[in-house]
């Protein structure tokens, strides 16, 4: 399906970034390894990726510099010939209710969560629009649609990702670069890992489906949205959520 294709997925050692880089790789993808934390997970996500056929490579960046994702996507470029697929999947969340978040915490968030996608959708831009063609899957969030009390800073961001999906599908659509987003809704991970079993009870009464979501679940329409099956859709969200957020 992504043969000879090369991609980038930021935030690739664990979690669902991991899985969208090991689904790109069984396509047949060569996939760069994006990571801000433990270089040990990066590595071992490479050797995963490698040991399906294709080649692969880690690259330290923080996914809100401007600088550091200029870097990144040179270097993706020089060890794979081209950027075919950009997986914006980096994410944190710092969650508080407004009235005691600290504007910190709320900027923490913008800048990884929302800025963070601009900064390397602009960074392959160039790339992608030298090849003529370009496929960016930005990883919004269901409570970017909902909302959700005590997240206002990630609510905000992950709305600006759909925001942001929309206007550069737009800009970028005379090129032949697609730009969609998925939203994911509780899936797990590490990050929800740190939720009580309280709040996944709850979260779980809200899920038509009646189960938590995989991080499969999100990296099989990822993969979707960068084949060519998905060749006449730009600028749209799917949700990944069990039917929560109609
Ligand atoms: P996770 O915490 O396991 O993974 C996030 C990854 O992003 C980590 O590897 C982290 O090191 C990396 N990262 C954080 N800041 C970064 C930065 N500045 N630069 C580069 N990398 C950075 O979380 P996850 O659950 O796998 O989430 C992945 C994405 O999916 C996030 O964008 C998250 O908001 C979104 N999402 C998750 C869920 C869920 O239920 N897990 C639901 C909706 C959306």
């Amino acid at each position: 399906m992504l043969n000879g294709k090369s991609a980038l997925v930021t935030g690739a050692s664990r979690g669902i970034g991991r899985e969208i880089a090991l689904e790109l790789a069984r396509q047949g993808a060569n996939v760069a390894i994006n990571y801000s934390g433990s270089e040990d997970r990066a590595q071992s996500v490479v050797e995963e990726v490698e040991a399906l056929g294709v080649k692969s490579c880690k690259i330290q960046a923080d996914v809100a510099s401007e600088q550091e994702t200029k870097a990144m996507v040179k270097e993706v470029v020089n060890a794979f010939g081209s950027l075919d697929i950009l997986v914006n999947n980096a994410g944190i969340n710092r969650d508080n209710l407004l009235m005691r978040m600290k504007e910190d915490e709320f900027d923490q968030v913008i800048n990884t969560n929302l800025k963070g996608v601009f900064q390397c959708t602009k960074a392959v831009s160039r790339q992608m629009m030298k090849q003529k063609a370009g496929r960016i899957v930005n990883v919004s969030s269901v409570v970017g649609v909902s909302g959700n009390a005590g997240q206002a800073n990630y609510t905000a961001a992950k709305a600006g990702v759909i925001g942001l999906t929309k206007t550069t599908a737009k800009e970028f659509a005379s090129r032949n670069i697609r730009v969609n987003a998925v939203a994911p809704g509780f899936i797990s991970t590490e990050m929800t890992d740190a939720l009580t079993d309280e709040q996944k009870d709850g979260m779980l009464s809200l899920i038509p489906l009646e189960k938590l979501g995989e991080p499969e679940d999100v990296a099989r329409t990822v993969r979707f949205l960068a084949s060519d099956d998905a060749n006449y859709i730009t600028g749209q969200t799917i949700h990944i959520d069990g039917g929560m957020v109609m």
